[in-house]
């Protein structure tokens, strides 16, 4: 787990969000070449909303958590335009103006919790720390005492062993649970999950999601979180991003989204899941493929897969536009 980013510079941002990225391009620049791996990606997060962000492997959204918790590896990666504001203050660019952040601001729990946990401590020291950061007294034993009643919250029965264990102790799922609970004990303002339930059986998963849902009644902890997997999406989400290639391709309400997709790649994913929104019948298989990034296809990215192509989505890039008051989609399907 990170705390973001432990400097940030002191210009204002806006205050209505909690956080807002506005255009944010990344290239990967190789040897010979440059790679835009994220292309004017924007987005907002309420307080005390939960937001996800739905594609498949390889569409940008771990890239655009790491850019946002300023932790992606430059090089390659290189941040080209846009701006991020959190709280208030704008986290990036900084202008070389840094001051301590302290605490609870925003906690990230990676795809693979061996980069959230510290391998030579065990369990129950990094979650006492977390704890200590939390705010939680340390009196009556009252930081041991929260701890555990997490780990037990998270299905993990052997508790005792849990927390005597170093990180290579234990599996994979175990150690999925420990940072997460390492994330959510903090009580940041955000917590960004990048594919949080991968890897876990369902019943675990549930638990998992009403763990974290709690946690946004409680304290109002706002939720980011990266799956392909749209069925975690419309069981948590107030609003959903969808991605492909490196872009954001429609957004709107949870409702929106898996009700009523408009945008054809949307479309897709809902139907290659049981949400239980679907209408009757089979479900389908997403056809084709994501395209590669070094070599995307000329006009719209999805081209290629779409079922609706039309002359024009060969040639041009649909832009993003705005369908009501917090829907938007691109496609050229809606031009007019
Ligand atoms: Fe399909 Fe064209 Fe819309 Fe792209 S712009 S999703 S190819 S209809």
């Amino acid at each position: 787990m990170i705390n973001i980013p432990g400097v940030i510079s002191q210009e204002k941002g806006l205050k209505s969000e909690l956080l807002l990225v506005k255009g944010l391009t990344v290239d990967f620049e190789t040897f010979d070449k440059k790679i835009e791996v994220l292309k004017d990606v924007s987005l907002k997060i309420e307080r005390g909303e939960v937001v996800t962000i739905v594609g498949e492997s390889g569409s940008g959204k771990s890239t655009l958590a790491q850019a946002i918790i300023g932790v992606l590896d430059t090089p390659p990666a290189f941040v080209k335009r846009g701006e991020i504001y959190f709280d208030g203050v704008r986290i990036f660019p900084t202008d070389g103006k840094r001051v301590k952040f302290r605490g609870t601001g925003i906690n990230m729990v990676f795809q693979e919790p061996l980069v959230s946990l510290n391998p030579v401590y065990t369990i129950r020291k990094q979650l006492l720390e977390a704890a200590e950061i939390g705010g939680i007294p340390e009196k009556g034993g009252e930081r041991e005492k929260v701890i555990k009643n997490t780990l037990t919250e998270l299905m993990i029965r052997d508790v005792e062993r849990v927390l005597n264990s170093y990180p290579h102790q234990l599996s994979g799922g175990m150690r999925q649970r420990a940072a997460i609970a390492m994330a959510v004990i903090q009580r940041p303002k955000l917590v960004i999950l990048d594919e949080p339930t991968t890897g876990l059986d369902l019943i675990v998963q549930r638990k998992i999601m009403g763990l974290l849902l709690n946690l946004r009644r409680e304290i109002n902890t706002s939720l980011l979180i990266i799956t392909h997997d749209l069925a975690v999406a419309a069981n948590m989400a107030d609003r959903i991003y969808v991605m492909y290639a490196g872009r954001i391709v429609e957004s709107g309400t949870r409702g929106d989204i898996i009700k009523d997709p408009l945008h054809p790649y949307s479309l897709m994913l809902r139907d290659s899941v049981p949400t239980g929104y679907k209408e009757s019948g089979p479900l389908k298989v997403t056809e084709g493929a994501p395209p590669d990034m070094s070599a995307l296809p000329t006009g719209c990215p999805f081209h290629p897969r779409c079922p609706n192509v039309m002359d024009i989505c060969r040639k041009n890039v649909p832009p993003l536009k705005n369908i009501g008051d917090v829907r938007e989609v691109a496609c050229w399907l809606y031009e007019k």
